[in-house]
């Protein structure tokens, strides 16, 4: 058994992964490419160095959507399930979809970013900080 400490998947199960560490940056982003993708008024993305994450099965079943600007989303092509964000310069991360993970020990998002294009039928109520874009 592998020690690590986080495991996720997508919706049918197809797609398994893992990582050792997540990063303690993890945003709610509320761009509207993330609104798109995800079908709601936000996304929120963990990443992880990419030496510490692991892809366990469904590897081939992961397809790419590249938009005009270079970013890279990948996602289930079984299912649909969002699972990857990348930048278009690779900044040797891997972003993965929070909500993708089977569990969440002691993880909490600590921003909000590209609040600019929030959708007005939601309100922030919490105290985390929050940028009209990316983080500075
Ligand atoms: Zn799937
Ligand atoms: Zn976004």
């Amino acid at each position: 058994m592998s020690k690590a400490l986080y495991r996720g998947q997508c919706l049918c199960g197809a797609i398994k992964y893992e990582a050792d560490s997540v990063d303690q940056k993890m945003g709610h982003c509320h761009c509207t490419m993330c609104q798109k993708f995800h079908g709601a008024a936000f996304s929120s993305y963990a990443s992880t160095l990419r030496q510490n994450f692991r892809w366990l099965s469904g590897g081939a079943e992961l397809s790419v959507f590249e938009a005009e600007n270079g970013t890279k989303r990948k996602f289930c092509r079984r299912c649909g399930s969002s699972l990857i964000f990348e930048s278009a310069e690779d900044n040797g991360l891997v972003e993965f979809a929070l909500a993708s993970l089977d569990a969440y020990p002691s993880l909490k998002p600590d921003a909000h970013i590209y609040t600019g294009t929030k959708v007005d039928w939601i309100e922030i109520n919490d105290d985390l900080p929050k940028h009209l874009n990316g983080r500075s």
